[in-house]
């Protein structure tokens, strides 16, 4: 684990601290030392010269009162009649007058009849008996003489008493003198001691001082001390470290003892004011330091405060929470932080409901797209709003057609127009949304299945108007498919999947609503077991073509027969190609079923042409199929198997079979047209129907939807399109064929528009070849006598 940020900062302060004090200390000494120590040789040396030159004045100072003094003479004359206790007393008076620390009377014979150092004198002779020389010159002199462990210089004059030299000697504490001398003259804090020569060359001196310089200096000194005579008693420094020690031999006379002046000058005493600088320094610093921390604490933990309600701040954000705000306002980092992330969080919140607009809604008619049609209907049936509900499914009618004949911005706006009179109509919808390209959704609540008429002519209303897009005007009709909750499902994929399945009947059926009908959804069984089915019921002969007749309407004869597949299913029963083809042709199984069928179909044509039966077959192809790279291969060995002629097999595509890879749909067409087959167009009229592909497509008919014959005799608007159709498909070069005859008056009205062949339940459902057979014999629309062979 980590250091905290403060403590972090903590120490990397403390430690810039002690760097700053250490660096400081250095410095300082590093500075002072040498120049300091030199300088302070210098010092000693001059102080020993003045102390010097004290003593001589002293000296001088005493001897000169002492020949002006009155004392002195009375004291001369007084002592042969003094006693020893007013000697001693009268002694005191002169030490007292001429500032001396001790006085002595000495005799010529140099015994000391009286002594200021001692109360009660009895005689004493004087300890150096080598001033006797001195004495000889009878004059006065000076000398610094130990007494009683006391180093004192000396002052001594002859004084005349009756008939008898005495000598008066006035002593000073040579110490004090030091000591005074250094006081005023130098400012050095100097250790001072002294060394004086005892009997036998014996040094006396502070030995403890000396110790604690070191053995180092303890012995330079002795080597000095010893050698003093030869060195003829001059000055010495010895220097080591911080420490300076100053020999000083003080004034001699010849047999005295020798006496040396020991000044020890520590370095450290001088560093001394510095110190209490760098103290005082240092105080400050640690002052400025401990403020410094404190504030650093004070200041962390606003920041550890605004930080922890920033990181608050976002994990609130994370949940969703775009109305908070951050409280920090000012030029701080802290509060322009808290700007920056407040203006953000308003960009992001803003960016997000685009986004979430742009994920729920379609971008053409503004309204909830399939996934929040899903999410709001799935809401409606979790929180059980409504007992009832319808899910309704409204498409326009042929709208790719229109897509491709306007162009997409035109479309695109229609589509926009369609929704808004939807959503304008349907207050009392629960939510309106579009589920894809042209599929509108409604979710209708309290509402059965018997309610979807109502609903569907309440929706076909809107589309009674035209709509005027840009400059175009427009007519429209739609399709309704309706499911129902509870009668088709509880979930919203189901029921909107049902929904859907209506929608797509609607519309193959033409008619203008479906509601959901369990009995005829190819989706209500499980798609992957049925195509397994499939499979296996290819290989078990469950599979049957059953021939729809195509009659020349010019002949009222048959020409042509549709194939169509059939299923026989083991258990589920006789199954409608409507409810495995469009999920055989999702998966991929249709190539199978194809392959079958082909093949199937070519040995049927095979025997009519043995059998000299003019019948041509058609076959449905799906988009996969065409697109299927085995195919012309199959188709081809197929041949070389039935030895038909190609020219007998016609192929049925639609349009939007077609349109979904045109380029190379028109290759395979292509290609299996120079080996002879033919092409039809199924379906027209409810794919795009564009006419620029209609012109360039290599095909030989067009088949008119059921949708537009079914009613052709009733709808004279149906009648029209057809007609123009026809004459469409023959101006084109092309055979018209109308699908879907169911009545007399179809027939008769297609034969007036001079249509080339029909097909539908008038004449005959699609039937097995056993049915077709008799059929051929027994229909007025059946083969022409076989006569003209
Ligand atoms: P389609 O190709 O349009 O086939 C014509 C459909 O219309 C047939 O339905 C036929 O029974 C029906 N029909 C013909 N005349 C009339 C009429 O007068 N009134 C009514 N109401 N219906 C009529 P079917 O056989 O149920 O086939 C439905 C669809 O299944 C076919 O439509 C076709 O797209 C597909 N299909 C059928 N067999 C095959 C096949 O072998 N291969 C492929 N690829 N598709 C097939
Ligand atoms: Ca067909
Ligand atoms: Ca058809």
């Amino acid at each position: 684990m980590g250091l905290s940020y403060q403590s972090k900062l903590v120490a990397l302060i403390s430690s810039v601290f002690i760097s700053i004090t250490v660096c400081l200390y250095y410095v300082l000494t590093l500075s002072l030392s040498e120049s300091n120590l030199r300088d302070i040789e210098k010092q000693l040396g001059f102080t020993s010269t003045l102390i010097d030159d004290q003593l001589l004045d002293k000296t001088e100072d005493i001897i000169y009162y002492s020949t002006q003094s009155s004392s002195i003479s009375q004291f001369s004359n007084q002592v042969p009649t003094l006693n020893q206790e007013r000697m001693l007393l009268r002694l005191h008076e002169l030490a007292n007058e001429f500032r001396a620390d001790r006085a002595l009377l000495i005799t010529k014979g140099l015994t000391i009849k009286s002594d200021t150092y001692i109360q009660k004198n009895s005689p004493q002779n004087f300890p150096y008996p080598d001033i006797r020389d001195h004495l000889e010159t009878n004059s006065a002199f000076q000398i610094v003489l130990p007494m009683n462990d006391v180093i004192y210089h000396w002052v001594i004059f002859p004084i005349q008493s009756q008939n008898e030299t005495l000598w008066l000697a006035f002593g000073n504490e040579i110490d004090k003198i030091f000591k005074y001398a250094l006081d005023n003259i130098s400012p050095l804090n100097i250790n001072l001691s002294f060394a004086y020569e005892m009997p036998q060359s014996h040094w006396r001196y502070p030995k403890e001082n000396f110790r604690l310089l070191g053995a180092d200096f303890e012995h330079a000194i002795q080597k000095y001390l010893h050698h003093i005579d030869e060195k003829n008693a001059t000055q010495l420094s010895i220097r080591q470290g911080n420490q300076v020690v100053f020999m000083l031999p003080l004034i001699q006379s010849k047999n005295s003892p020798k006496i040396v002046a020991i000044l020890i000058y520590s370095f450290s005493e001088s560093f001394k004011p510095y110190l209490t600088i760098i103290y005082k320094v240092i105080g400050l610093f640690l002052t400025a330091f401990v403020l410094m921390a404190t504030g650093l604490i004070l200041i962390n933990r606003k920041y550890k405060t605004a930080l922890l309600a920033i990181v608050r701040f976002v994990e609130k954000l994370n949940e969703g929470d775009y109305q908070q705000r951050l409280p920090y306002h000012g030029k701080g980092v802290i509060s322009q932080l808290s700007t920056l992330l407040n203006n953000m969080i308003a960009k992001i919140h803003l960016r997000e409901k685009e986004l979430l607009h742009k994920t729920r809604y379609d971008p053409i008619t503004e309204l909830p797209n399939k996934s929040f049609f899903i999410e709001q209907l799935t809401k409606i049936l979790q929180a059980h709003e409504a007992k009832q509900l319808a899910v309704v499914l409204v498409t326009i009618h042929r709208f790719p057609q229109i897509n491709h004949a306007l162009g997409h911005r035109v479309a695109d706006r229609l589509l926009h127009h369609v929704g808004a009179r939807i959503v304008g109509a349907f207050e009392d919808a629960s939510f309106v949304g579009k589920l894809s390209g042209n599929v509108f959704a409604m979710i209708l609540t309290d509402v059965m299945p018997s309610d979807a008429e109502n609903i569907s002519d309440r929706i076909l209303d809107l589309f009674e108007n035209p709509f005027s897009v840009y400059t175009v005007t427009i007519d429209l009709s739609a399709h309704v498919g309706f499911s129902f909750y509870p009668e088709d499902g509880d979930e919203s994929d189901i029921l909107i999947q049902k929904s859907d399945v209506a929608l797509f009947k609607s519309q193959s059926n033409a008619e203008h609503f479906a509601i959901y009908d369990a009995s005829s959804d190819p989706h209500q069984f499980n798609k992957l077991s049925l195509m397994s089915e499939l499979k296996e019921g290819l290989q078990h002969d469950e599979f049957l073509v059953y021939y729809q007749p195509k009659v020349d309407l010019k002949t009222d004869r048959i020409i042509q027969v549709e194939a169509l597949v059939r299923w026989m299913h083991p258990y589920k029963g006789f199954m409608s190609p409507n409810l495995f083809i469009p999920l055989a042709e999702e998966t991929g199984h249709i190539k199978k079923i194809t392959a079958w069928l082909l093949n199937q179909t070519f040995a049927q044509c095979a025997l009519w042409e043995k059998a000299n039966i003019p019948l041509q077959i058609s076959v449905n192809l799906s988009v996969k199929d065409l697109l299927n790279r085995n195919l012309l291969k199959y188709i081809n060995g197929l041949l070389e198997v039935h030895h038909i002629n190609p020219n007998n097999i016609i192929f049925e595509i639609t349009e939007s079979a077609f349109m979904q890879d045109p380029e190379n749909s028109l290759g395979a067409i292509k290609k299996m047209r120079n080996l002879g087959f033919s092409f039809t167009i199924d379906d027209f009229g409810t794919g795009y129907s564009s006419m620029s592909y209609l012109k360039n497509l290599p095909v030989d008919e067009l088949k008119i939807d059921q949708t537009f014959i079914r009613d052709i005799a009733q709808n004279t608007k149906d009648a029209q399109i057809v007609r123009t159709t026809i004459e469409l498909g023959h101006g084109l070069g092309l055979v018209v064929v109308a699908e879907g005859i169911e009545d007399e008056a179809a027939y008769e009205l297609l034969k007036t528009f001079d249509c080339d062949i029909g097909q539908g339940y008038f004449m005959s459902k699609p039937v097995a070849l056993s049915e077709l057979e008799e059929w051929l014999k027994t229909s007025r629309w059946g083969l022409p006598t076989i006569s003209h062979k």
